[in-house]
């Protein structure tokens, strides 16, 4: 009987209190304290680079198991991401359910676009799935795609919403934590006014001291 539970939690997920996943992200250096520059050039005390937990394949897996089980009520026919930050992601949500999973890019236009021979049938129940949503810009890009594709977007996923609220997209969104940090533009940054320089990590994650 313990195979059979075991195999019924891989095919629903495992769901994860956002304590744990907070702690697995930590952990792995993936949420850190200190004083940045995002890109979009707010201040902010906290810098979220989900790279830093998804470079770990059993991490990765668990999590991606974890944001499949929030929709383990509603029949998804395939996952889509926005690359590079969904890739990952995407693909073990989609691994999770028992489904394929695609990605959008930018084209040589820079618009967000399904490449490579990605297709998506009319009518298939897509499931959009990014790491963090800020402004959520990328997770409503690849609805867009979607939908132009011909699928039908049925609900959004991210391992973080950071948007503290403000986020409001049209379909059923869930993510494994919410992330209240606070961002300043420059001038009204409290950290700045207490001396420190802000870091800006950008894609390079530059090291800090905490
Ligand atoms: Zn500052």
């Amino acid at each position: 009987m313990a195979h059979l539970a075991d195999r019924l939690r891989r095919t629903w997920g495992l769901p994860m209190r956002p304590e744990e996943v907070l702690k697995l992200l930590e952990n792995a250096g993936a949420i850190r304290q200190g004083h940045f520059e995002l890109s979009s050039g707010l201040h902010s005390a906290t810098y979220v680079q989900c790279a830093l937990v998804l470079q770990y394949p059993e991490h990765a897996e668990k999590l991606g198991r974890a944001l499949a089980a929030e929709f383990h009520d509603i029949k998804v026919d395939c996952v889509a991401s926005p690359a590079l930050g969904g890739v990952i992601l995407g693909h073990e949500v989609a691994r999770a359910i028992g489904v394929h999973a695609i990605f959008v890019e930018r084209n040589a236009a820079g618009q967000m676009a399904l490449r490579r021979g990605f297709e998506v049938k009319p009518n298939d129940r897509v499931l959009v799935v990014e790491d963090v949503w800020t402004t959520g810009g990328s997770t409503f890009e690849t609805i867009r795609v979607v939908e132009q594709a011909g699928g039908r977007v049925v609900a959004a996923g991210a391992l973080i919403d950071r948007s503290r609220g403000r986020l409001e997209l049209p379909v059923r969104a869930e993510a494994l934590l919410d992330l209240d940090v606070p961002s300043y533009p420059t001038v009204e940054c409290p950290l700045c006014r207490s001396g420190s320089e802000a870091v800006k990590p950008g894609s390079h994650f530059a090291r800090v001291s905490r």
